[in-house]
């Protein structure tokens, strides 16, 4: 079976700083679907937010918000194990920061966990620790997280659910005539130069680190496609039926 990594950015589960539990349940519904098709790891952000929920501290500040992730990835994971328990599925969490990835030994550890959980039909459910690395939090929403995640863990898509459907030819929420493109098999230096803002307080992420992910993965020869998290229909077509309606398809 072809392994996959499905990324999802704090923006599609949180709303007005709550975690979206119908789109999570959506989410899991379909991440159990493609179960059945492909080993899946799901990559998820959104543990401060769901730590704003039971904890209200100014969320700006980056120490208040490693507190807010600590509170907040126990019961993300509580609420994911929740929705997957619907379908005889459980999800196990792994914490991860970039440095394991330059650790062959760090890397072979997960990497072996991770199969082991696959092998046992359980979803394993990624997130950067944030108590020992603030990187994502800082800069990156799980993107860089995610496109190292598929290259050392052996998978050969990276699907990054969005807030925003596909990349464009120029910010789509300032140009009205901004084009989404279907395939990119390179990137250009000048899109990583944009000075681009991000769609909202949530997401540090923004399209810069989409795009670095989606060069890194590129030049290992590995695809990622881009598409919306919102609404679910472009992937579904995408993963379970073979077919392109929408999205962006990074691939050499
Ligand atoms: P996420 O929370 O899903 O990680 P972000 O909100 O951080 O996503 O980044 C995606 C946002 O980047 C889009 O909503 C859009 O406002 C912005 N953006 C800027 N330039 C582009 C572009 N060329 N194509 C697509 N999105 C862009």
């Amino acid at each position: 079976m072809q392994r996959i990594i499905i990324k999802v950015g704090s923006h599609v589960i949180s709303e007005d700083n709550a975690l979206s539990l119908k789109r999570l349940g959506n989410l899991v519904e379909f991440l159990t679907t493609l179960m059945k098709k492909y080993e899946v790891i799901l990559v998820t952000s959104a543990a401060i937010s769901a730590g704003y929920t039971k904890l209200n501290i100014d969320r700006k500040n980056l120490i208040n918000k490693q507190v807010l992730a600590a509170i907040g990835q126990p019961y993300l994971m509580s609420v994911y194990n929740e929705f997957l328990s619907k379908f005889n599925k459980i999800g196990g969490q792994i914490l991860l920061t970039a440095k394991d990835f330059d650790s062959r030994k760090a890397t072979k550890h997960a990497k072996n966990a991770i199969d082991a959980m696959i092998n046992l039909g359980i979803l394993p459910i990624i997130n950067e620790n944030d108590a020992t690395a603030i990187e994502e939090i800082v800069f990156g929403d799980n993107d860089s997280l995610s496109a190292y995640a598929t290259y050392y863990f052996g998978a050969n898509l990276l699907v990054i659910l969005s807030d925003i459907d596909g990349f464009y030819d120029k910010n789509p929420s300032e140009f009205k005539d901004a084009k989404r493109l279907d395939k990119v098999d390179k990137i250009l230096d000048s899109w990583l130069d944009m000075s681009v803002k991000t769609g909202s307080e949530h997401g540090t992420g923004g399209i810069i680190t989409k795009l670095k992910a989606a060069k890194f993965l590129l030049e290992n020869n590995k695809k990622m496609f881009l598409a919306s998290g919102f609404d679910l229909s472009v992937i579904k077509a995408f993963l379970l039926e073979n077919k392109q309606i929408g999205g962006t398809l990074f691939e050499n």
